[in-house]
């Protein structure tokens, strides 16, 4: 069995930039429209030390559904399947209430957890992932989905905590 590494984050935060950086496809819709995903995406991770599933939950059902059912479904199929978690936030926006919230669920959940911080391209990373450390869930890896930065690292730390 292929481990499972799940992305977890609210709308927009680069879930399926990433889910595509790491599959090397284009399948995953990245689209400024937060939501427009209407369900898992599976693939096959290729960056990496071996194969793994990578799972996208981004814009379960549609933006009108708001952001608490769409969390809570997240979280939930989250704990159903993964053997890692990815938890994506934006160093763009820093931490938002969003975040706060859906870090609390995170903590309970009691998989394998990464702190992902988004978009380091955009602002100075050191700063960004200082603001992120009040979420509790451990020192944040700065990474830019974008421009590939820091992800060939992160996934390397991931299987160091399967
Ligand atoms: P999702 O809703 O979490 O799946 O987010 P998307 O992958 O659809 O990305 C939302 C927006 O953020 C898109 O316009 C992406 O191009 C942009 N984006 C994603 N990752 C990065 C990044 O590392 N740097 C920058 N500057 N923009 C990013
Ligand atoms: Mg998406």
């Amino acid at each position: 069995m292929l481990p499972v590494i799940t992305l977890i984050g609210r709308p927009n935060v680069g879930k399926s930039t990433l889910f595509n950086r790491l599959t090397r496809t284009r399948d995953a819709l990245v689209a400024d429209l937060p939501g427009l995903t209407r369900d898992r995406q599976y693939g096959i991770g290729r960056i990496g030390p071996r194969p793994y599933v990578i799972v996208d939950t981004g814009g379960l059902g549609s933006v009108a559904e708001g952001i608490e059912a769409l969390m809570e479904r997240q979280v939930q199929r989250a704990i159903e399947e993964a053997d890692h978690l990815l938890f994506l936030v934006d160093a763009r926006d820093g931490c938002t209430p969003e975040d706060l919230d859906l870090a609390q669920r995170l903590r309970r959940v009691g998989k394998p957890l990464t702190l992902v911080v988004n978009k380091s391209d955009t602002t100075d990373p050191t700063l960004a992932v200082a603001d992120f450390h009040r979420l509790g869930l451990g020192v944040p890896w700065a990474v830019s989905a974008t421009q590939g930065l820091g992800v060939h690292a992160l996934i390397d730390h991931v299987f160091e905590h399967l």
